[in-house]
């Protein structure tokens, strides 16, 4: 009881470190020229109690760069904090809903580095996998989840294309109406990926149509989604901003709590059923997928660039 309030000689000399890992030396980021074209990639606006968070990059089918990303985490804090807001409508200026995540336009930025939101670090100084590994735990499967909780109701509105970043973002929202030339798809498999980050396949479509939609990586028409309970409504697309403002109206008009606890509720039992756990599993095969695509072609997706990918993918539907 005399002895010393604490001893030395569990901790390591100073100066003594151990010697680093040569995996854990950081790199120096690449400077890649990034063109924004806008600098309001996600425009937000209340209407009656509805925030309006419009993905708005239609010059670029409002592919997701990481700009948009933290523009739409940005609109999702906002009206998550505002208690004037009832519910939350995402939806996509111009022609299609989203071509995915941006791999090929001028305003793609990769190798950007942004405040990050989760508990994650930066990723632009990681060597090799853990670069892209890092990313996309952040701004893809990390974002979504946190979306798919904010603690209001929500609404995808979907028009045209909403291809595989585009269908997390639909499918983090608790409603989906789409119009009746929306079409979904994850053509990912052509770059030997098993479907994009957020892995919610399986439990939007039973695990044999999944199947279907993820190996053969073609378009689902908005009705063959509507009947297996991937999309609430189908409507024409001039009806498409009406309908989903009065069904935003009928949930500004339930009681916020309730609201709150019925999405929880069932978000919950997507839990018991594996959600989770099956993402995680899936996110350490699309990672896999991503490092043997770089180490056999020197690409992380395989080479193909957002025009390669729309040109198969029109190919793939006869247009
Ligand atoms: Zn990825």
């Amino acid at each position: 009881m005399f002895g010393p309030p604490c001893s030395r000689t569990t901790r390591p000399a100073i100066g003594k470190l151990p010697e680093m890992n040569p995996s854990d030396a950081l790199v120096t980021p690449q400077q890649v020229d990034i063109v924004y074209e806008t600098d309001q990639p996600v425009t937000y606006e209340v209407v009656d109690a509805v925030a309006w968070i419009m993905m708005n990059r239609p010059g670029f089918n409002n592919a997701q760069n990481g700009q948009m990303t933290y523009a739409l985490d940005d609109a999702f804090q906002r009206a998550t904090a505002d208690d004037a807001v009832r519910c939350i409508v995402l939806g996509g200026n111009g022609k299609h809903f989203s071509a995915g995540h941006d791999i090929g336009t001028p305003g793609r930025d990769l190798h950007q580095p942004f405040e990050n939101r989760l508990m994650v670090p930066g990723h632009v100084n990681k060597p090799a996998a853990e670069l892209l590994y890092t990313r996309e735990k952040e701004q893809y499967v990390g974002m979504c989840r946190r979306w798919r909780d904010v603690a209001k109701p929500t609404i995808a509105m979907v028009q045209g294309a909403c291809v595989a970043g585009g269908l997390m973002l639909a499918w983090v929202c608790d409603l989906i109406v789409a119009s009746d030339d929306a079409f979904f798809q994850d053509p990912v498999n052509r770059m030997g990926i098993p479907g994009v980050e957020y892995f919610a396949h399986a439990y939007e479509l039973p695990p044999r149509i999944a199947k279907e939609f993820l190996l053969l990586g073609e378009r689902m028409s908005a009705q063959r989604a509507e009947q297996f309970g991937m999309v609430n409504k189908i409507v024409s697309r001039d009806e498409l901003r009406p309908t989903v403002t009065a069904m935003a109206a009928k949930l500004v008009a339930q009681p916020r709590l309730g609201n709150w606890l019925t999405k929880q509720a069932i978000n919950h039992v997507e839990e018991l059923m594996g959600k989770r756990n099956a993402m995680e599993a899936q996110y350490h095969m699309h990672h896999f997928a991503h490092a043997q695509n770089d180490l056999v072609q020197g690409s992380s997706i395989a080479g193909l660039d957002a025009k390669a990918m729309a040109e198969a993918n029109k190919k793939q539907a006869g247009e």
